[in-house]
C-alpha cells in the first residue's frame, strides 16, 4: 500500500497543545483516533468529513491531557481502545479495552500500525508506526522529549527506550509528535538525530543530568 492510501491528519487541540492524530484507510473508509482529547466535536466532524468510520482509538500513554475525550468519542462510535497493558487500568471505565504489547499490530484497513513500547514518560508509553511514520507521543518531540519526573516516569528507561528503539529508526521516518512545542509540527528522524539534545546525548550519565534539569 503506497502513500495514496493513508489519511493521516494532525490537529492541535487543547489548551496544552496536544497533537491528536486521525489515521484513516482511504479504500475502506476505517479509521483509528490517536489520543482524542479536549475537543471531541472537532475530531468528529473530521472523521465525518473525510467519511470515515472510528474502529479503533489508540493511547500512547493515559495522560489526562491524552485521554480527556475517549468516553465521549466512545459513546460517538463503536471503537475498541488500544493501550499498553501497563496502563490500561486507568480506562477501567471501559469494556472495549485491548492491552498491547510491544510489537503488536492493529489494522486499519489497508494501514498497518505496529506499537512500540518506549517506556520512561510513563510505564506505558508507546509509539505507532506506519508507512515511514513515528507517532511519538511525549516519547520524542521535536528537538525534545517528554518529561521523566512525573510520577511513573524514569529517565533510565527514557534513554533505554530512545537509544535502542527510536534513534534506531532511518532517517527518512517522519516524526509526529504529541504536542506542538516546536517552530514545526512535523519532523524527520534524520533531523532529530542531528539536532535534538537528547538523541545526542553521548552516554546515559550525560543524559540523566539533562533530564534531571526537568525536575
Ligand atoms: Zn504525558
Amino acid at each position: 500500500m503506497n502513500d495514496a492510501g493513508l489519511i493521516l491528519h494532525q490537529m492541535e487541540l487543547g489548551p496544552m497543545q496536544n497533537f491528536v492524530y486521525i489515521i484513516g484507510c482511504e479504500r475502506t473508509k476505517e479509521a483509528a483516533v490517536v489520543d482524542p482529547a479536549w475537543d471531541v466535536p472537532s475530531i468528529l466532524k473530521v472523521i465525518r468529513d473525510h467519511e470515515l468510520k472510528v474502529g479503533a482509538i489508540l493511547l500512547t500513554h493515559t495522560h489526562f491531557d491524552h485521554i480527556n475525550g475517549v468516553e465521549e468519542l466512545l459513546k460517538a462510535t463503536d471503537a475498541r481502545v488500544f493501550v499498553h497493558k501497563k496502563e490500561a487500568a486507568a480506562l477501567a471505565y471501559s469494556t472495549s479495552v485491548k492491552k498491547i504489547e510491544s510489537g503488536d499490530e492493529v489494522k486499519v484497513g489497508d494501514q498497518r500500525i505496529t506499537f512500540i513500547h518506549t517506556p520512561g514518560h510513563t510505564p506505558g508509553s508507546q509509539c505507532f508506526y506506519l508507512q515511514d511514520r513515528l507517532i511519538a507521543g511525549d516519547t520524542l518531540f521535536i528537538r525534545g522529549c517528554g518529561r521523566c519526573d512525573l510520577p511513573g516516569g524514569n529517565p533510565e528507561e527514557m534513554y533505554q527506550s530512545l537509544t535502542g528503539k527510536l534513534k534506531k529508526m532511518d532517517d527518512h521516518v517522519r516524526l509526529y509528535p504529541g504536542h506542538n512545542y516546536a517552530d514545526v509540527p512535523v519532523s524527520m528522524m534524520g533531523e532529530e538525530k542531528k539536532q535534538n539534545p537528547y538523541l545526542l546525548c553521548q552516554s546515559k550519565d550525560q543524559f540523566l543530568r539533562m533530564t534531571s534539569g526537568f525536575i
